[in-house]
């Protein structure tokens, strides 16, 4: 998938054109695990309902069929196995998602971020390239060139 990827350059300028299409759209377009898209829409004015980019560990997650609870399907990192514990408990008090709930544990650019509310960075993302899921989202170099009038 990596070879197929978008740059980064390629991958913010599809968003650009995602959400300017929003502006003027009745139809909600949702960039699907492409977070970015929130801090984008903010920066441009644009609307969106949705209320966070990333939302693994805070009001999304998924259950393996094999009982793992995991962050997100792109992202293997146990929180918990409900064989073990109820997924109520698990929700509410698995470390890893106790982590991910707080800005103060993200570590990088997504740990300073003034759009991490409505953001987060990719965690599977960050993982995947670092082998850290709570370390910055490899595109947080372009967030930061972009707030700074870098990137326009
Ligand atoms: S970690 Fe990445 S792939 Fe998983 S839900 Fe968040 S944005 Fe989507
Ligand atoms: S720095 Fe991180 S939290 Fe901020 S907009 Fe970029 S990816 Fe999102």
């Amino acid at each position: 998938m990596t070879e197929n990827a978008l740059s980064d350059e390629e991958y913010f300028e599809a968003l650009k054109k995602i959400m300017t299409l929003q502006g003027t759209s009745q139809v909600e377009l949702k960039p699907t695990c492409a977070p970015q898209f929130m801090s984008l829409a903010k920066s441009m004015g644009v609307k969106t309902r949705f209320t966070r980019g990333c939302l693994a560990g805070t009001s999304y997650c998924c259950i393996l069929p094999s009982g793992q609870v995991h962050v997100c399907p792109y992202l293997p990192i146990e929180a918990g196995h409900v064989r073990d514990k109820a997924f109520d408990e698990i929700w509410s008090e698995s470390e890893v998602f106790i982590k991910l709930r707080g800005q103060v544990n993200y570590e990088g650019l997504c740990g300073t971020c003034e759009d991490h509310n409505i953001c987060g960075g990719c965690r599977a993302r960050a993982y995947y390239k670092t082998g850290d899921f709570m370390t910055a989202d490899p595109m947080s170099a372009h967030c930061y060139k972009r707030q700074e009038g870098l990137d326009e």
